[in-house]
């Protein structure tokens, strides 16, 4: 038996037929003998949306052992945004597999990480002096903009959002919202986390955006007050606490009380950057220029790397050797990052996000019209999200949620949820995904509502 048992054939990339095919059940039984070993090998705790034993994937389809191709709605969650296996990608990290492949950038420092600096730098919201330092996931960046902001304002309290998402290591699990299952015994937390209100339109009764922001700054300020506050963390499209797009102004609004009252704005783009939403960064639909911007997922093709980038007197307060880690910045991801970068830039992927929102967009608030369940469709670019209701009362619908998914997974389309009240399905398909899967798996969902 082979350690690793992938067909000879398994070759991912834009080459792989763009199909859907299902040839077994989802699972089939290659996949199911996977999820045997891993259940005894692999800790319960880390579990699966759709288990299924993946050999492939590129363009818009995963495949699996046993050759069904799935259409991919979730980019293995806003990651694989230029899509798998991208061809400037793999041919980037060949090089640098074959010159070579660590050194630790804090020993000795190779060119892609600061490349990769410059790059961001220039692309990020903003024509100030700024600085980069880069790490390996998106909590990691977090955790080190929060120490950044802390260090430079020399206060500790800080402010994250209700629905906020950034991250589970303990830091993060202190500013993310939601308890099940991403902080459930798992205390105690970090001290000094505050939580403020949102905007959130669908929910919020008609507060417009400076309402929604002066609600949460008064809140701020009678309970932590600015002269403790080091910094507010915001993801300017909350991502898994259900894709929520706050009001117009309400970003605008936190982003100049800050700027008053010597607040470091933290916006947390992991998982709205890179072209995502139908710009470079998300902050840019709302005009803000956030004093630091946390990147991640869609940064690097899939291999890992994160980014804080921001104002060049904030970055550079913190001591020589306070910043840094074995992995971080490693010239396997900068490759990436700098493939993945030309490749959103030289394919246009920024307008096709645009149009794979106009796509998402158009077909489900005419499903809306017909489906009273569908109480909200929201979203920017290719980051497009439903959330599913009770239509007498408005109640979230995590049940219809979750058979509407399930249907979904059988009919081989990876079809991913999120949202505080688990009642948000999101779309988040490869930017390089054709019209015609998109409009297949969308197909899917509409029937999968139907049957429900
Ligand atoms: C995914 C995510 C994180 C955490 O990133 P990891 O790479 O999983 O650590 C942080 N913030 C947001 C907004 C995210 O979507």
């Amino acid at each position: 038996m082979t350690l690793v048992d992938t067909p000879a054939t398994a070759t991912g990339g834009p080459a792989l037929a763009q199909e859907r095919r299902l040839v077994t059940a989802i699972p089939g039984p290659r996949s199911q003998e996977l999820l045997a070993r891993k259940a005894s090998a692999v800790a319960a705790g880390v579990g699966h949306t759709l288990p299924i034993s993946v050999v492939a994937a590129g363009g818009g389809v995963v495949v699996d052992a046993d050759g069904n191709s799935l259409i991919d709605l979730g980019s293995g969650i806003a990651v694989t945004g230029v899509g798998n296996s991208a061809p400037r990608v793999v041919e980037a990290v060949t090089a640098q597999l074959n010159a070579f492949t660590h050194t630790c950038f804090t020993v000795s420092p190779y060119e892609g990480y600061v490349a990769v600096a410059e790059k961001l730098n220039e692309l990020t919201p903003g024509d100030h002096v700024k600085r980069t330092a880069l790490f390996n996931s998106g909590a990691e960046a977090v955790e080190n903009a929060v120490k950044i902001a802390r260090h430079y304002t020399k206060k500790q309290a800080v402010v994250a959002f209700d629905h906020a998402y950034h991250g589970r290591t303990n830091l993060t699990m202190g500013l993310t919202a939601k308890n099940q299952p991403y902080k459930n015994g798992f205390g105690p937390f970090a001290p000094e986390i505050y939580r403020a209100p949102l905007s959130y339109p669908f929910r919020d009764g008609g507060l417009d955006g400076r309402e929604a922001a002066a609600r949460a700054i008064l809140g701020i300020e009678k309970q932590i007050g600015a002269e403790n506050l080091a910094a507010i963390i915001i993801e300017p499209i909350q991502g898994e606490g259900g894709f929520i797009v706050p009001a117009p102004g309400f970003l605008a609004a936190l982003v100049e009380w800050a700027t008053a009252n010597d607040v470091v704005f933290i916006a947390d783009e992991v998982q709205t950057g890179f072209a995502r939403t139908g710009a470079w960064f998300a902050s840019e639909h709302e005009g803000i220029v956030p004093d630091l911007i946390v990147t991640a997922k869609g940064i690097a093709g899939g291999l890992p790397l994160s980014a804080v980038t921001g104002r060049a007197e904030i970055m550079d307060a913190a001591q020589v050797g306070g910043l840094g880690g074995t992995y971080t910045g490693s010239p396997l991801a900068c490759a990436a990052a700098l493939a993945t970068i030309e490749t959103y830039a030289e394919d246009g992927l920024v307008e096709r996000a645009k149009e794979i929102g106009s796509v998402l967009i158009g077909r489900l608030n005419a499903l809306r019209t017909a489906d009273a369940r569908i109480g909200d469709v929201r979203g920017r670019g290719a980051m497009v999200a439903i959330e599913l209701v009770d239509p007498e009362t408005g109640a979230p619908d995590a049940a219809l949620t979750g058979k509407v998914a399930k249907y979904a997974h059988e009919q081989g389309v990876i079809l991913l949820t999120c949202g505080t009240y688990g009642n948000v399905i999101r779309f988040l398909p490869p930017l390089t995904i054709s019209d015609e899967l998109l409009i297949e798996g969308l197909g899917v969902v509409a029937e999968g509502l139907k049957q429900a």
